[in-house]
């Protein structure tokens, strides 16, 4: 069996594959150290025999393009790569030295949220700056868009090869992706995750020039900024509210304008991204919606889809809106739209019994 791990910095998230079917799934809210909340993870298992152990690493930076075995020199390498993803790294490395502990001898390996985005052409990932700054945009979410890219391919028993998507990850985080043969191509969170979409907690695109003004009028610190930006920003910062979309949405339906405000800058700021990704690739055969809120909420993808018919996109209200859940249709204009369920951990899990050749692979 094949145990995942998603160690971050407020939850563990962890799941058993044994090859057809999930034996465990459990999230642990992190109140006490990572060491405890393994522990919890671990006792949960009982007598599952675990044969290998997959992590989420969050940054590969430009040295991780794909899944790799974990040994002392990868796990220096995620630890160095902390310090471009500070809010990430440290705790998947956490994880993966506690289980490296528990489990001495079973294969390990690494998964990383950047590797799918490595096929970015230059275009897309070069920020107009001198280059020797030292930035460039990576993007992030990859195991969703590339799980939600290839199973989408075989839903309409299509090779991805053939495909252009748009693939929409909406939960706590937002991206988008644009797969072309199914290779990403562009995406949008760039350096850091904080780039792109407008998020539960995150800005998402924002002007540099006003970064520095913040910083040079407010006296406010880099690291107050960073707190702002990153936790305090997106649906919770416009609404005054919650950083979840439920919330928000019921409140806008109760009159409250700030929350009915932060939505539609939510939506907009969405579209805009559908459109571009549509220039991106000439045209796109499907856009795919997935995450807590893409999966869950017809107000939202119709939102989003709204008065983009132009383009070929639209919602069907009858197919969107019905309460049938699971991987489905709900757009049938020259651009199709889909609500495909994510599984980041069975990626984990088969990239996982790939580079280890245990025998727990999806089928
Ligand atoms: P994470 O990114 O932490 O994995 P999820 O993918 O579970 O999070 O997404 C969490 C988000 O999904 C929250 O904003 C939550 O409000 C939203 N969500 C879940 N169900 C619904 C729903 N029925 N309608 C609208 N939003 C929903």
């Amino acid at each position: 069996m094949i145990l995942v791990l998603n160690s971050g910095s407020s939850t563990l998230k962890y799941s058993v594959w044994d090859g057809a079917k999930d034996v465990a799934k459990g999230t642990i809210d992190r109140i006490g150290t990572m060491k405890s909340a393994l522990d919890e993870a671990f006792g949960a298992l009982g007598n599952a025999v675990v044969e290998a152990v997959g992590h989420r690493v969050v940054h590969g930076g430009g040295r991780f393009a794909e899944a790799v075995l974990i040994d002392d020199a990868v796990e220096q390498a995620i630890d160095e790569l902390g310090a471009i993803a500070p809010l990430h790294n440290p705790y998947a490395l956490e994880g993966i030295r506690a289980a490296r502990e528990r489990f001495p001898g079973i294969p390990q390996v690494a998964v990383f949220d950047t590797a799918f985005h490595h096929t970015l052409p230059a275009r897309a990932y070069t920020y107009a700056v001198p280059g020797n700054i030292g930035i460039r945009r990576y993007g992030f979410h990859g195991i969703s868009h590339q799980y939600v890219s290839e199973r989408f391919a075989e839903l309409v028993g299509k090779p991805a090869s053939e495909l252009r998507l748009i693939t929409v990850h909406l939960g706590n985080g937002c991206s988008m992706c644009a797969v072309e043969h199914g290779k990403s191509i562009d995406t949008s969170m760039g350096f850091t995750p904080m780039e792109g979409l407008v998020m539960g907690t995150r800005c998402g695109d924002l002007d540099a020039g006003a970064v520095l003004h913040l910083l040079e009028t407010r006296q406010t610190q880099p690291a107050d900024l960073r707190e702002t930006l990153n936790s305090g920003s997106g649906l919770l910062g416009m609404s005054g509210i919650s950083n979840d979309m439920r919330e928000i949405l019921g409140a806008a339906v109760a009159g409250n304008q700030q929350a009915a405000a932060a939505v539609d800058v939510f939506y907009y700021r969405a579209r805009k991204y559908v459109g571009s990704y549509l220039a991106a690739m000439n045209g796109a055969d499907a856009v795919v919606f997935a995450g807590g809120i893409g999966e869950n909420s017809p107000e939202v993808r119709e939102g989003i889809c709204k008065d983009l018919d132009a383009l070929g996109v639209s919602v069907d209200p009858n197919a969107n809106g019905s309460n049938s859940t699971g991987d489905r249709q709900i757009g049938f204009g020259r651009v199709a739209v889909w609500v495909v369920h994510t599984r980041e951990d069975l990626l984990i899990a088969n990239l996982c019994s790939q580079l280890t050749k245990t025998t727990c692979s999806a089928a």
